[in-house]
């Protein structure tokens, strides 16, 4: 029996939301919190983006020291030899990439506008992947952008060319979000037959179906005889419509009656930790969770009508498939209403000393406090919000990733 395996891609994909802005402090503690999660893989972002590259390589060192202990760190370039080398230049660590170029005829015609045939298009992937292998990528996938409007023969044709060239999985890209479960299942099942590669799914939610398709898709590579990978988001975000949404699949896969016994997750991921990690990225995201979000929105688990709650009051299975618990809610939160103290980037050292005492961290000397207080001021800076007590804590354990982060340089050459 072949497993599934989640690869969040809110760092990357999900950043590319129109009008937000995610910093790279945040854009860290969402990989810790995915890792904490057991989560398999994270898109982390884009190795050859000058304001990603601390970052990157920040969080690689984390990795390196235990600090990220099972989460997998990948980078996302176009399918391009140029783009390779420079990722590896600027991120010698990074063992983990996928590689992406357009596919279908509209998008090889509309954006590369005569310079690129389907020819020249299988020639940059292999020549990209070959240059990924040679510069040390333990892990390479290969993404078909636009494969829903790809012909499947060129898509077998693609998936094959990236196995025989070492491709570690094909990525099918339903970049429009045009698939329907009946098709996307059968065209996953021709590809992962003739090519045997293992499939990813990135699905996009712009008929509202990301979860069910990349499921389906899912389920037709596992019943081919390959692993499955599906790229993920928190709460759903990314471009237009979103993403599909990282909580909808892991309930997906735990309460549908298709899918309950049928197909699993390779990892243990802790259902516990989504309340926690859809609040934290909606913060991070300044983007609200709908009210109405699986597992974790306001009204997840409300029931007002009249039939409604005296049902759920008699048997709260009369009307929940699941419960709050399961997705991390049920406890009390606090709300401090009297008098608080913060720290930020104005913050001095009394008030500083006093929120981390409050936090359970206390330090040796003033100087060491002075060194994390002038780092809590430029994380303040950075982030533009007031930090959370997981970001305080992060700070003062990993003052020197946490100073790299934090280090952009604008140069313009
Ligand atoms: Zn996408």
């Amino acid at each position: 029996m072949k497993n599934i395996y989640l690869i969040d891609v809110t760092n990357r994909d999900g950043v590319q939301t129109s009008r937000i802005l995610v910093s790279k402090l945040a854009k860290t503690m969402i990989n810790l919190y995915l890792d904490d999660m057991g989560v398999f893989q994270s898109e982390i972002g884009f190795p050859t983006l000058k304001h990603e590259v601390n970052y990157i390589n920040a969080n690689l060192d984390l990795a390196k020291k235990g600090k990220i202990k099972n989460l997998r760190l990948e980078g996302w370039c176009r399918a391009v030899q140029e783009d390779i080398e420079l990722a590896f230049k600027n991120c010698p660590d990074i063992k983990h990439l996928n590689i992406s170029i357009s596919t279908s005829d509209i998008m090889i015609e509309g954006k590369f506008q005569g310079r690129k045939t389907w020819k020249d298009v299988l020639d940059s992937m292999i020549e990209a992947l070959k240059t990924a292998k040679a510069l040390g990528a333990e892990t390479v996938g290969v993404n078909a952008e636009d494969a829903s409007r790809t012909e499947t023969g060129k898509l077998v044709e693609f998936a094959c060319a990236a196995k025989e060239y070492g491709a570690t999985r094909f990525r099918y890209c339903d970049t429009l979000g045009a698939d329907d479960p009946i098709t996307i299942y059968e065209k996953i099942k021709t590809i992962a037959e003739a090519s045997m590669i293992d499939l990813e799914m990135h699905c996009h939610n712009d008929l509202g179906m990301a979860a069910a398709v990349s499921l389906v898709g899912a389920q037709g590579a596992i019943e081919s005889g390959v692993d499955a990978y599906i790229n993920t988001t928190i709460n759903g975000y990314g471009e237009r419509a979103g993403n599909c949404d990282l909580v909808s699949i892991l309930l997906a896969l735990k309460y549908s009656h298709g899918f309950e016994d049928k197909i699993h997750l390779a990892d243990k991921v802790d259902l516990k930790k989504s309340w926690k990690l859809a609040r934290y990225t909606s913060y991070a995201f300044d983007i609200p969770i709908p009210i109405k979000q699986v597992g974790v929105g306001a009204n997840a688990f409300a029931h007002e009508s009249g039939i409604h709650a005296d049902g759920a009051l008699k048997d709260r299975r009369n009307y929940e498939l699941y419960d709050p618990e399961e997705v991390g809610r049920g406890e009390p939160e606090t709300l401090h209403t009297g008098r608080v103290i913060t720290t930020g980037s104005y913050g001095g050292l009394k008030g500083f000393r006093h929120v981390y005492e409050n936090l359970g961290i206390h330090f040796r000397g003033d100087k060491q406090a002075r060194k994390i207080l002038e780092l809590v001021q430029y994380a303040n800076l950075h982030t533009q919000k007031p930090l959370t007590d997981d970001e305080l804590v992060f700070i003062a354990e990993h003052p020197d990733a946490v100073s790299k982060i934090l280090t952009i340089s604008p140069r313009i050459r």
